[in-house]
């Protein structure tokens, strides 16, 4: 017999009545009925009612009387169905009880900082300080043990379709993804650095270059950059590369893993199988982003032709000096009230607009609708009706307009269509509605820094009849990106690469990396690619994210173990802390006065 245990807590059920078992486990509960002392013995498999008689055993019954929560016992004794009427329909076990016989503190325990046994809320900043006590919880028990099926789900899934899973280092080279590198001094060559990985692009591809077709890793990503609910400085991806392919078939691979693990793994419901195909572009003028969220529609149209010749200034000045104006229907908002409107301009003023002009058309009693504007003193009748066609507001709804330069007023709309899909309960959280985003630019032009930006990474391949665009309008050649989008989520990022070694310097050019520097930095890929490199493309979803989305929870901090505060810190371990002078020393490293 096992020394500690002979069932675990979640497993005893009517038909081991009569049988002497030994339990161990956390208590989670402990009540004294003046004699009778009950005690819930809490382990990952569930909760069991053990029942401890003095007149059974006063061994067992001197130890409990002592029991706190979260103490850790072993208790032996015989299953017997519970008192008529006493079940717990609420437990799997709670048909039965323990009648303890012999009981043993293992260990007792602090009285903890929170309930463990519950979900009651407790402030974040606490629960990440305690933070194996937090997973001692239901919430985070069920989260960790999705995501550990999500990640069996996809080495199966992958592992039948012939891939191979190899891990890459994470002491390595600078690999860029737009954001800032982890670097780690090295102390065997003074004034050296490793950079972490911020994904593992470069080792995949040479990867292509080594022939092994077909890899994939549940790969650690570093990106030291300003957190968000939905970034930490390290998080995990799936990572996956394949050779002599199309963009065809990565999508045909991702779609039904990720479909299947939604159907099979959670309770979520998908809008729309197979996922909609959009183009960049459309996205961009439909919503405002590349990651839309569409389970709603609501979606922006384009009113500056309407207004152009406009009485209207703002909007007429606007759209004379190459700006545009947009807007957006909100139905049944109609009666919103001036604190409402004020809210929603302070939102897009928020990124970057300089305000929001409305116009709503009030159901009233009569049946003629009637129009309230903050502008339409300078509009005629005409003018005005053309407007709420092209929004096809119907009476009781509020048309909500933004007049700037596209990239802001994509950006403030963008913004006001999930708030109002917020405020009007269009967000459902029990539904995933996936797209994938295609056709995005190969560059964006980076006005702080007056060159070109790879709007994905440097090593995505431009549309083979868009490569002679290269060398005469940089900014129309599209790249063969993809990008899988859930609830305004990018939730995977994709391309087809780049295998041709001169096509890769044109590219480096373009972004502004002379060739010296490009030897320096991507020497080593740029060797490689001469020694018979396959066409090869992948992509990277995101567990933490799609854990989170099939959670239903708010942030990816609640999918992993021990993830850092928005602050980058670690606040069990007090991590980043300062560290001996001598560690720094062996480093070669000093640090500047602040
Ligand atoms: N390395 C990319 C990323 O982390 C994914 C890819 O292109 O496969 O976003």
């Amino acid at each position: 017999m096992h020394p500690y245990r002979t069932h675990n807590c979640g497993e005893l059920r009517r038909e081991h009545a009569g049988q002497t078992v030994t339990l161990a486990g956390w208590t989670s509960r402990r009540r004294d009925h003046g004699g009778l002392i009950f005690i819930d013995l809490r382990d990952r498999w569930g909760k069991t009612q053990v029942v401890v008689d003095p007149a059974v055993s006063s061994q067992a019954h001197a130890i409990a009387q002592n029991v706190r929560g979260d103490y850790v016992l072993q208790v032996r004794g015989t299953v017997r169905m519970r008192p008529e009427g006493l079940d717990n329909p609420n437990l799997n076990t709670g048909e039965i009880e323990v009648a303890a016989a012999e009981m043993k503190l293992l260990n007792p325990a602090k009285t903890p900082p929170f309930s463990t046994n519950d979900d009651s809320p407790v402030d974040e900043a606490l629960r990440l300080r305690y933070r194996y006590l937090d997973l001692r919880r239901p919430r985070m028990q069920r989260n960790m043990i999705l995501r550990h099926k999500v990640v069996k789900y996809i080495r199966d899934y992958l592992t039948t379709r012939d891939f191979v899973e190899i891990e890459t280092p994470v002491l390595f080279k600078s690999t860029p993804e737009g954001a800032r590198d982890y670097l780690v001094p090295s102390r065997i060559q003074p004034g050296h650095f490793y950079a972490l990985p911020q994904s593992p692009q470069q080792l995949k591809q040479l990867l292509m270059v080594a022939g092994y077709e077909r890899y994939f890793q549940i790969a650690r990503c570093f990106r030291d950059e300003d957190l968000r609910g939905d970034r930490q400085p390290e998080f995990t991806q799936l990572d996956l590369e394949m050779s002599f392919v199309e963009r065809e078939d990565i999508l045909t691979l991702i779609e039904p893993l990720v479909i299947g693990i939604v159907e099979e793994l959670s309770d979520k419901r998908l809008l729309t199988k197979p996922f909609p195909r959009l183009k960049y572009q459309e996205v961009i003028d439909r919503f405002g982003t590349d990651r839309p969220d569409s389970r709603f529609g609501l979606e922006l149209f384009v009113v500056s032709d309407l207004v152009a010749g406009s009485g209207f200034g703002v909007f007429r000045d606007t759209v004379a000096g190459g700006g545009q104006v947009k807007g957006i229907c909100a139905g049944g908002c109609a009666n919103y009230s001036r604190r409402q409107i004020d809210e929603l301009t302070e939102l897009v003023r928020e990124q970057g607009a300089k305000g929001l002009a409305w116009l709503a058309l009030k159901a009233t009693d009569d049946g003629e609708p009637q129009v309230r504007s903050s502008f339409a003193k300078f509009l005629n009748e005409e003018e005005i009706q053309k407007l709420l066609a092209r929004a096809q507001a119907k009476p009781g709804d509020l048309v909500l307009f933004v007049a700037d330069q596209p990239v802001t007023v994509a950006e403030a709309l963008s913004h006001l269509r999930l708030e109002l899909g917020d405020r009007l309960g269009l967000r459902d959280p029990n539904v995933l509605a996936y797209c994938w985003v295609l056709d995005f630019p190969l560059f964006t032009w980076s006005q702080e820094e007056s060159r070109w930006d790879p709007s994905h990474h440097l090593f995505t391949a431009p549309m083979p009849e868009d490569i002679p665009l290269l060398d005469t309008d940089p900014g129309a050649a599209r790249g063969q990106q993809y990008d899988l989008v859930c609830n305004g989520y990018e939730t995977a990022g994709g391309s087809i690469r780049i295998h041709q070694r001169k096509v890769q310097e044109k590219v480096f050019e373009l972004i502004g990396l002379n060739l010296e520097d490009a030897r320096q930095r991507f020497g080593h890929m740029l060797e490689a690619f001469e020694f018979g490199t396959p066409p090869h493309g992948g992509i990277a979803p995101g567990i933490d994210r799609l854990v989170m989305l099939l959670a239903g929870e708010p942030n990816i901090r609640e999918v992993m173990a021990f993830p850092k505060s928005q602050k980058a810190a670690d606040l069990m371990a007090n991590a980043p802390s300062p560290v001996d002078p001598k560690q720094l020393q062996e480093l070669h490293l000093c640090l500047a006065e602040e």
